[in-house]
């Protein structure tokens, strides 16, 4: 098996490895490494943002508000076009740093930065269409206004598993609204976000609009900027435990906001389904960036009738992945992202196996795969069956390539183990009756429901979950609805 990242890729061209701040680089009195996932290697050291340097990237998005509140939406869409245009030019560029800090395979590494900068290009057009209305009055001469105004300062704080979509699916919907942002990215994927910003910066986009801030530790800054009341709102992506704390932290100065958290994905495969799509849905959403996003399958539910096909068909496509480096052009697989998350997928496949779960298949992995001394944070691809809900890996998120399979008799059995979770994010379903599809469709419970498909996600439709997945919805139109606030005027004209 080819190792080594294809020669055609150039080397990296790395963005500034400073905190954005007023529209200035700067470095900080500390920096941490960002390391390659496939070897362990040292990318770059980026700047970490102190408490001081996050006091004064709050004072100049508070000072950038009062004018970016005041630009003209024209202005706001041509800035997000503009900066659309710039990543599509740099894509490859992109997707390559975003492929090395991350892991995923460079094919899907492109197909990110294509996704994330079409959130640019969809809130450049939301922009453009934000609308407030006038209402009869009760009383003759008066004028009744309601008019969305931005909220303000926006505290985005986004995961590596997704370095370029969750920045710009934050930062385009802020900037449609009017509001100034402070992004700061994951610790271990912030190489993607200084580049984007760069782009921004490049584009236009006025100083102190955006703020990024890079940071080894991310609690005491988060903490830091949610008690400030200059912070209006506090858009969250990562985990739900991350979520609730957030939450707990963000009730005395009564932020907004919004919080997209981990899912736990079911599909359903009845006996009347088509099985090469099926298949074939399942092992793009279940293996999509090994495994490791929130909308990812956690668990394959078949009808017992089929299952022993389905399974047949899912072990022989699991074992024909190929696992490698990211840069290499035809890997599927790349590694996952730190020595914790390896460790963490292995204990609940052997927690499972202890439990009574069946090990179908696992691929082994080359011995220059194999976790040591160079880094390279690998899983072999895995399959289980006879999985239970009592088990651990299938009440988490199992953010890594193994896929579960478990059996169901009837429709109502389905849906039970399905809706057997405390939230959801996303849900599949593979069937020939298109009345039950509906029909379960609509009793999922979860935020999105793919219906003989997976490939769900799209700038135009509204991403979030429900219970402990979270609340919110970003793209789509409702998107930039979370960073408005409507004002009423009631206006008394002397006739
Ligand atoms: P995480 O919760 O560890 O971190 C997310 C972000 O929060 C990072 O920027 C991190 O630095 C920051 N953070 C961590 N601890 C913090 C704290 N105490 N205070 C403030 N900020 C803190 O999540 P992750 O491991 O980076 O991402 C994976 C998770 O994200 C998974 O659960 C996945 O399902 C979820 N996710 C959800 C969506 C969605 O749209 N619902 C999309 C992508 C990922």
């Amino acid at each position: 098996m080819e190792l080594m990242p294809d020669a055609t890729l150039t080397s990296l061209q790395l963005p500034p490895c400073a905190l954005l701040i007023n529209g200035q680089w700067r470095q900080s009195a500390h920096s941490f490494p960002v390391v390659d996932p496939a070897n362990g290697q040292v990318l770059a050291q980026v700047a970490s943002a102190s408490l001081d340097d996050a006091a004064e990237a709050l004072s100049a998005a508070t000072n950038a508000f009062t004018h970016w509140r005041r630009s003209t939406a024209t202005e706001r869409s041509q800035l997000l076009q503009r900066w659309h245009q710039l990543m599509l030019q740099q894509r490859e560029r992109l997707a390559q740093l975003l492929c090395a800090e991350q892991g995923k395979p460079i094919s899907e590494a492109r197909a990110e930065i294509d996704y994330a900068a079409s959130y640019l290009n969809w809130f450049a057009g939301e922009a453009l269409r934000l609308e407030g209305d006038w209402q009869h009055p009760s009383v003759a001469g008066r004028q009744l206004l309601n008019i969305p105004e931005p909220v303000g300062v926006v505290l985005a704080l986004t995961p590596w598993n997704f370095p370029a979509a969750m920045v710009t699916r934050k930062l385009g919907a802020a900037l449609a609204a009017g509001c100034t942002v402070l992004l700061k990215p994951a610790e271990s994927t912030p190489l993607t976000a200084l580049a984007l910003a760069e782009l921004a910066m490049e584009a236009g986009i006025a100083p102190g609009v955006i703020q990024v801030l890079p940071c080894a530790t991310p609690d005491p800054l988060a903490a830091f900027l949610i008690a400030s009341p200059q912070v209006a709102k506090v858009s969250f992506t990562g985990s739900t435990g991350v979520g609730r704390l957030l939450m707990q932290q963000s009730a005395t100065t009564l932020k907004r906001l919004s919080l997209e958290l981990g899912g736990n994905a079911p599909v359903l495969v009845f006996a009347d389904a088509d099985l090469d799509a099926a298949v074939t849905g399942i092992m793009a959403a279940k293996f999509r960036n090994a495994g490791q996003t929130c909308i990812c399958i956690n668990r394959v539910l078949a009808d017992a009738k089929i299952a022993p096909e389905l399974e047949q068909r899912l072990a022989a496509a699991v074992m024909a992945l190929q696992v490698g480096a990211g840069q290499v052009d035809t890997v599927q697989i790349g590694p996952l992202i730190s020595a914790k998350a390896v460790q963490k997928v292995q204990q609940l496949v052997e927690g499972a196996i202890l439990q009574g779960a069946r090990l179908v298949c696992q691929q082994r992995l080359p011995a220059a795969l194999q976790p040591g001394p160079a880094g390279g944070y690998f899983f072999p691809p895995t399959m289980l069956a006879d999985v239970t809900m009592q088990m651990g890996i299938c009440q988490q998120e199992i953010f890594g390539p193994v896929l579960t399979l478990q059996t169901f008799t009837d429709e109502a059995q389905a849906l039970q183990l399905a809706n057997q979770t405390d939230g959801g994010l996303a849900a599949y379903l593979y069937g020939g009756d298109e009345k039950r599809n509906y029909r379960l469709a609509r009793q999922l419970t979860a935020g999105m429901v793919g219906i003989n498909a997976t490939a769900i996600s799209d700038a135009r439709i509204p991403f979030g979950g429900v219970g402990s997945a979270g609340f919110g919805r970003e793209g789509s139109k409702y998107g930039v609805a979370d960073y408005l606030q409507l004002k009423h005027l009631c206006w008394e004209l002397a006739e």
